[in-house]
């Protein structure tokens, strides 16, 4: 039985924890004939030094879209992280990763040697993929013992665990798949799974990822235009 009370302040602190755990938002200015990427605008630009306030509309600062979300604000989607770590501090393209799947109150459904665990935190800086079409409504009013019938069922014991072979992506794929037989929808095996739905957002992690390291380290980070 857990105290509700004395969860709080370990909450609280997860929370302040999370904004540093996405990162810091990441923009992109061109000047000096090239593209330049840094934590927020600077006062000067560091290739020529001079004064960025008197900006052209063409020059304006995008910012870059974050590919990491908060795991548990995520309603019915799978999930991606780094079974160690995190993505920007600690993954290097080849860590393993763990996945999971969320009920709508954001409690990250997944399977391990220890059984399925239902975690409320840990899951702040993942990768996201929506699992259900915005017009199945009916199928969310469901979705919550939908995951917890199929996490009860013997298939998902610990000691059915095997690395390779019934891991974290059997667990979770298996119940994709019994959503998109309730949706009337075709059966994916792993590989299309992940061509289709995981690949795309790696890879654009990685740019991510990379980019945001390098900033770290030198404070900026330059392109050429076209790149
Ligand atoms: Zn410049």
């Amino acid at each position: 039985m857990r105290n509700r009370k004395k969860l709080l302040p370990a909450a609280q602190e997860v929370k302040a924890m999370h904004c540093a755990e996405v990162g810091k938002p990441l923009i992109k200015f061109d000047h000096c004939k090239r593209s330049i990427y840094s934590f927020g605008v600077p006062q000067c630009c560091p290739l020529c030094r001079k004064d960025m306030g008197s900006r052209k509309l063409e020059e304006a600062p995008v910012s870059i879209a974050n590919p990491f979300t908060n795991g548990h604000g995520e309603k019915c989607s799978f999930l991606l992280r780094p079974t160690q770590g995190t993505f920007l501090r600690e993954y290097d393209g080849r860590s393993d990763l763990h996945v999971g799947i969320t009920n709508t109150n954001g409690v990250v459904y997944n399977y391990n040697v220890y059984g399925v665990q239902r975690d409320e935190t840990g899951w702040e800086q993942s990768i996201s993929v929506p699992l259900l079409q915005p017009n199945m409504y009916g199928l969310m009013d469901q979705w919550d013992k939908y995951l917890e019938d199929f996490s009860t069922s013997g298939a998902w014991l610990p000691h059915r665990y095997e690395e390779d072979r019934h891991n974290c992506y059997t667990y979770a794929l298996t119940f994709i798949n019994c959503v998109l037989a309730a949706e009337g929808k075709e059966h994916l095996d792993k590989s299309e799974f992940t061509e289709k739905h995981v690949v795309p957002r790696t890879r654009l992690a990685s740019k991510y990822i990379t980019l945001h390291r390098a900033i770290e380290e030198r404070g900026f980070y330059v392109t050429d235009p076209a790149d």
